[in-house]
């Protein structure tokens, strides 16, 4: 698993994502060099950046033997159909993407709380990365696989993956914990 910064992240994030991933999914988390702020992917109608640009591009930079790619930005992304999205993946993978901005309390005229926002984007981190994997939607209100609109359903959720969601991963991984990799396929799973 990859983790890639788009733009500037503050190096604590990297490093509690890295941890996150690695805990929740037991695949060691490399971090690749970062990449530029995703500029290509800005709508100036909206003022925000479109996650599908960001996960075309992100596709590209995919290391052959990476499951998951998930890309770290703090722009506000969004999809057509929806006002904004907290992150966008393929569905089995690779690529992913989640956005910071939403998650952190400036955004709503709060005062900053890091330790909330860290532990939100973890949670995020650990659901698109999910959607690589092969996870769908979780019943299971308090597992980070659950659907997120908004951060009290964030905050509302655990970093750790219920019983069901982990058999699905180890299930969905056996081929990459025999090779090293699983191969990829198309569709995308959003929000
Ligand atoms: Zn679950
Ligand atoms: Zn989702």
């Amino acid at each position: 698993m990859y983790i890639v910064a788009l733009g500037s992240i503050e190096e604590d994030v990297l490093t509690a994502v890295e941890q996150g991933l690695g805990h929740a999914y037991g695949f060691g988390v490399k971090r690749l060099s970062g990449l530029a702020e995703p500029e290509y992917a800005y709508d100036a109608q909206r003022g925000q950046h479109s996650s599908a640009h960001v996960l075309r591009q992100l596709i590209t930079r995919v290391p052959e033997d990476a499951m998951s790619m998930l890309g770290i930005t703090q722009k506000d992304l969004f999809i057509p159909m929806l006002s904004f999205v907290l992150g966008q993946a393929q569905l089995s993978g690779p690529a992913a993407v989640i956005s910071l901005a939403r998650l952190q309390q400036e955004f709503y005229g709060l005062s900053p709380d890091r330790s909330l926002a860290v532990a939100r984007t973890v949670k995020e981190a650990v659901h698109e990365v999910g959607h690589t994997v092969g996870l769908t939607h979780c019943a299971d209100s308090s597992c980070p696989m659950s659907l997120s609109n908004n951060v009290r359903h964030v905050d509302a959720k655990g970093a750790e993956l219920c019983a069901s969601c982990i058999v699905l991963v180890e299930e969905k991984t056996k081929h990459a914990r025999a090779m090293g990799t699983i191969p990829n396929s198309a569709g995308t799973r959003n929000v």
